[in-house]
């Protein structure tokens, strides 16, 4: 039977490259629910849509079709023909993917597509994201929730961004404060852990330590 992963956290806490190493060794397929957020919130921007007026962002909701590659070792995303991977990392997008992604009209369209994309895995997947155990699939057979201390996080990020924006520690860690604050504040499916996810706290493990972790779980 094919065996459903969801991988929940902040961001900085290493999610993303632990997901795609358990699915690569698992073999199975992947998921980056942020992309398809970011990517959606990137077509709002690039179409002249306000992004903080939720009733234009929910109108546009359906209008963009975004297709998810779920290769671990090539994921990709494309928003209407056109190669999403890039612009859906910029500081543009990142400040305004909180209020697209806080528009139930987003949410429910994109929850569908993960369900259905999940649902269509043949040995099954790893679905990365904010809601995966609570909302998304509540009936995966293993949920996780990463966390790691704000200065961890803070620390990671900077070193992903390093040569593009936000080299400055402080900075990215308000800026991560933020988001957060923003993720967790509102009522349309918060950051949450479920109840039945093993919490896995990454501050002081190696993503090598974490992805052993996460695939000593998915095998028992
Ligand atoms: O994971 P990433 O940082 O790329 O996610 C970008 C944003 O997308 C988050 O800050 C959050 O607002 C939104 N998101 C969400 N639900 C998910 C995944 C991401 O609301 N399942």
């Amino acid at each position: 039977a094919a065996v459903i992963v969801g991988i929940d956290g902040p961001s900085g806490t290493g999610k993303s490259s632990t997901s795609k190493a358990v699915a690569a060794k698992l073999g199975l397929r992947y998921l980056d629910t942020g992309a398809q957020y970011r990517a959606i919130t990137w077509w709002m921007l690039s179409n002249g849509i306000d992004v903080d007026d939720a009733t234009a962002v929910a109108e546009a909701a359906g209008k963009p079709e975004i297709v998810s590659g779920t290769d671990p070792s090539a994921p990709t995303i494309v928003v209407d023909g056109a190669d999403a991977a890039g612009p859906i990392r910029t500081q543009e997008v990142t400040s305004a993917v909180s209020a697209v992604s806080a528009v139930p009209e987003i949410r429910t369209r994109l929850t569908e597509l993960q369900r259905a994309i999940a649902a269509e895995a043949p040995h099954g997947i790893v679905v990365e994201g904010r809601d995966i155990g609570t909302t998304v699939l509540p009936d995966a057979d293993v949920k996780i929730f990463l966390t790691a201390s704000p200065e961890a996080r803070a620390a990671r990020r900077s070193g992903e961004l390093k040569g593009k924006e936000a080299t400055d520690l402080a900075a990215t860690q308000a800026a991560l404060v933020k988001r957060d604050a923003a993720d967790s504040g509102r009522k349309t499916s918060p950051l949450a852990k479920a109840d039945d996810a093993v919490e896995v706290d990454t501050t002081e493990l190696t993503l090598d330590q974490v992805i052993e972790c996460v695939v000593t779980l998915v095998e028992e």
